[in-house]
């Protein structure tokens, strides 16, 4: 496409009045990031706007890349020319012949009050040349095609192509959370939500070998790999839950194991959230889609903590959980597979409703705090960048 620049719209940002600076700059270091291998591509920002100066890159290629950030609600197509009408017409016309459609209609503003049309001479102008040079018509409520023209005090901004981008907030600008990430296809999904909201993510798996494959790491990595389009670097977190687990198996009667793993599961992630300075939990539990995730029972895991758990898929159905994994493309590598520790002990009948006072009374059966003291401990950290695994703490 012969364009110069895309224009980027904020869309929610508008309405973040003092902030909006901070918005402005944290989602143009943002796009400079993702846009770090083009060199010759340019981003500078104004008040309203963030504008990528192709220099001579392909914007198709260069826009793959706008729509999944975090903060962009819409990107134009920009043809830049002089002020002349006639230039503007001339660009107008050659965009549309690029465009598919039948039907279009135009726009004009101008900031330059000094020219000689207004808004409205401009639409005019523009929209007669293209009726007299082509067989397109004019709909003004559904068109297929809308040409956009911006005057300005140097020179004209011609647009006829505006793509839908991922919308939410830049990523980094709403703090961090740690995500307990299974290797199923709901926390890849929730992983999904919380970067749209700007909140970056770290993760923790909870891996019990020799009940659970270590095979799940691949899987997990795979995920990352996805995930990493939209956070570059992401730290996994992989808790040695054996010990613990079998300490739950042995001390809780069957029902309850499911939710006292949970609450364990809990107690150690905010544990490593506090220490990752992370600013809530999250999960991939959706209400009602197995008996561990009602309400009953998350009111029983939550019991635990007063850190908050962010639940972005509580609500949501399995359907619509699947097209977005699909979307995101984690859903392929989350249906290999896989033994996951809530399914290698996952009971016959776990409590749908459990108490917190029957919670309370088997955990009193055991010294969990010293087995949770030494899952923190153990923890061992891997940091990928670009989904490559790039260096081991601990
Ligand atoms: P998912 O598809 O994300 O695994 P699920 O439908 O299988 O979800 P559960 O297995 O009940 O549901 O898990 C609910 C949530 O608990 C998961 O979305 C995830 O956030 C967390 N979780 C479960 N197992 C683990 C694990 N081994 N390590 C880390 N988090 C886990
Ligand atoms: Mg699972």
């Amino acid at each position: 496409m012969n364009c110069q620049q895309i224009l980027i719209h904020f869309g929610e940002l508008s309405t973040k009045g003092g902030n909006r600076k901070l918005f402005i700059n944290k989602l143009g270091s943002n796009i400079r990031h993702a846009l770090k291998a083009f060199p010759a591509v340019v981003v500078t920002s104004d008040h309203d706007h963030i504008y990528v100066e192709l220099n001579g890159e392909d914007a198709e290629r260069i826009a793959a890349i706008l729509v999944e950030i975090p903060g962009i609600q819409r990107l134009s197509f920009i043809r830049r020319v002089s002020k002349e009408i006639s230039a503007i017409q001339a660009a107008a016309l050659e965009m549309i012949s690029e465009e598919k459609g039948k039907t279009f209609k135009v726009d004009a503003k101008r900031a330059d009050k000094t020219y000689p049309l207004d808004s409205y001479g401009i639409a005019r102008a523009v929209g007669g040349y293209i009726l007299s040079k082509t067989d397109w018509k004019v709909d003004v409520h559904n068109p297929d095609v809308h040409v956009q023209v911006d005057v300005r005090r140097e020179e004209a901004f011609v647009s006829c192509k505006t793509i839908v981008g991922a919308g939410g907030y830049p990523l980094g600008m709403n703090g961090k959370a740690m995500l307990l990430l299974s290797g199923g296809i709901d926390s890849p999904v929730a992983a999904y939500a919380l970067l749209r909201r700007g909140i970056r993510i770290e993760c923790v798996h909870f891996a019990s070998p020799p009940y659970t494959s270590m095979a799940v790491l691949d899987k997990l990595e795979d995920i990352i790999g996805k995930l990493s389009v939209y956070q570059e670097d992401i730290k996994l977190n992989i808790v040695p839950f054996t010990k613990l687990q079998e300490a739950i198996y042995e001390n809780v009667d069957e029902p309850y194991c499911i939710t006292i793993m949970r609450r364990m599961m809990v107690r150690i992630a905010v544990a490593l959230a506090e220490k990752e300075h992370c600013l809530a939990l999250a999960t991939g539990e959706s209400v009602g889609q197995v008996a561990s995730q009602t309400l009953d029972s998350m009111v029983a895991i939550n019991d635990v903590t007063n850190f908050p758990i962010l639940r972005p898929l509580a609500t949501s159905d399995k359907l619509s959980i699947i097209a977005t994994a699909k979307k995101i493309d984690t859903y392929e590598i989350s249906i290999r597979p896989y033994q996951d520790c809530c399914t290698i002990f996952a009971p016959k009948a776990p409590k749908t409703k459990p108490k917190i006072s029957e919670c309370v009374h088997y955990e009193s059966r055991f010294d969990w705090k010293g087995l949770v003291d030494e899952c923190v401990e153990k923890v061992e950290q891997v940091l990928y960048v670009g989904g490559k695994k790039k260096q081991f703490e601990n």
